[in-house]
C-alpha cells in the first residue's frame, strides 16, 4: 500500500462505523459498492461525502487496489448523486484529500462533493 501517513486500514474509523450502522448518517445514496451522505460539518450549502464500502484507506489505496467493478461503481455513483441533487446546471466541485499532508482526517477513502454557491478558485 502507498505511504500516506495514515497507516493500515483501521476498522474503528468513523466511516467504517457509519457503514456498519453503528453511527447514523444523512444518507443521500447507497448501492452495493457505495454510500453517500451529508458531511456533518458542511463547508458549502451542499457538502456530500461519497465513500466506497470496501476497506480502502485513501485514494492512493483505492485507485491502486480496488477491483474495476468497484472503481466503476464509485465513479458512476458520484455522477449519479450530483445529478439526483440537481447540481449539474450550476456545477459542483469534487475533492479528495490523500494522506495527512493533504489534510485527510478520516482514514477511509472519501470524495467530497461541494456545491450550492460560487466556490471560488479553491476550498482550502
Ligand atoms: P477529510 O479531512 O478529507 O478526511 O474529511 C473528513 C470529513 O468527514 C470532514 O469534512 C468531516 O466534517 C466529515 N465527518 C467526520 N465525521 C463525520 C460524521 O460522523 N458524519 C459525516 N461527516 C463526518
Amino acid at each position: 500500500m502507498p505511504v500516506t501517513g495514515l497507516g493500515p486500514y483501521d476498522d474503528t474509523n468513523i466511516f467504517a462505523r457509519i457503514l456498519r450502522g453503528e453511527i447514523p448518517c444523512r444518507k443521500v445514496y447507497e448501492d452495493a459498492h457505495v454510500l453517500a451522505f451529508h458531511d456533518i460539518a458542511p463547508q458549502a450549502p451542499v457538502h456530500v461525502l461519497v465513500i466506497p464500502k470496501g476497506r480502502y484507506v485513501s485514494w492512493a489505496d483505492f485507485s491502486a487496489t480496488a477491483p474495476d467493478a468497484e472503481l466503476g461503481a464509485f465513479c458512476r455513483a458520484v455522477g449519479h448523486v450530483a445529478r439526483e441533487l440537481g447540481l449539474e446546471s450550476d456545477g459542483y466541485r469534487l475533492l479528495a484529500n490523500m494522506g495527512t499532508q493533504a489534510g485527510q482526517e478520516v482514514p477511509h477513502f472519501h470524495m467530497h462533493l461541494f456545491a450550492g454557491k460560487p466556490l471560488g478558485p479553491m476550498i482550502s
